[in-house]
């Protein structure tokens, strides 16, 4: 990695010495329940709701045979509740009837689940598998080009970028970093700029165009 992907690094990982996935799940069938529910939505809320959807639904399985109505009026306070329920119908009814009822490890079969794209891969396969992927939701997409580790336009763009800036090794540990830094530091809108220990290496706060 190079000087300023290091130095970024190591004070994320000051700041936040255990990243972690901050959704609650006991396997990969509710981690990909709830990464599904997290689109446009907070951690905090998604582990309320999925709560009580765990307990009646506690497998792919018991998932797949679930009533789509029924479905969309548990899953209402997370929004955009008519696809997501119908993509964690369809999403587990395929793994049933094509992967033995288990989440697959493999990117390409993962990513011809409904409503998993490459954010959603990447999270299980970090967080699920304990592979190497860097997931690129909102937080990771702003933070990283604030701080100069990417430029992309597009979420898949940043991704490459900071597969080469990053060693792979972290890649994983920095999407957590990264979602944790823009939670509760740099924000979107009235970053925490002040107490930021990045300043040197930030452009938003030198009032370059990110
Ligand atoms: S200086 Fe402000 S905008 Fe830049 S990384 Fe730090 S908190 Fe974010």
């Amino acid at each position: 990695m190079d000087e300023r992907a290091t130095k970024i690094y190591s004070y994320l990982k000051e700041k936040f010495p255990e990243p972690m996935c901050e959704l609650n799940f006991k396997d990969r069938y509710q981690l990909l329940v709830s990464v599904i529910l997290s689109a446009q939505c907070t951690d905090k809320r998604v582990n309320i709701v999925t709560k009580d959807l765990f307990k009646k639904y506690p497998t792919a399985e018991t998932m797949a045979k679930a009533n789509l109505e029924e479905l969309e009026q548990e899953i209402k306070p997370c929004g955009f509740y008519h696809n997501k329920a119908k993509n964690i119908l369809s999403a587990c009814q395929k793994i049933v009837s094509d992967f033995d009822g288990e989440v697959p490890e493999d990117y390409d079969k993962l990513l011809s689940l409904p409503g998993v794209g490459r954010k959603t891969a990447n999270v299980i396969t970090s967080a699920g598998f304990g592979g190497d992927a860097i997931a690129v939701d909102t937080h990771v997409f702003r933070v990283s080009r604030r701080l100069g580790l990417a430029s992309g336009n597009t979420p898949e763009k940043v991704e490459q970028e900071l597969m080469k800036a990053l060693d792979k090794n972290v890649w994983s540990e920095s999407h957590f970093l990264m979602v944790l830094f823009g939670r509760y530091i740099c924000k979107a809108q009235r970053p925490l700029c002040e107490e930021c220990g990045l300043k040197e290496y930030c452009k938003y706060y030198k009032g370059i165009k990110e």
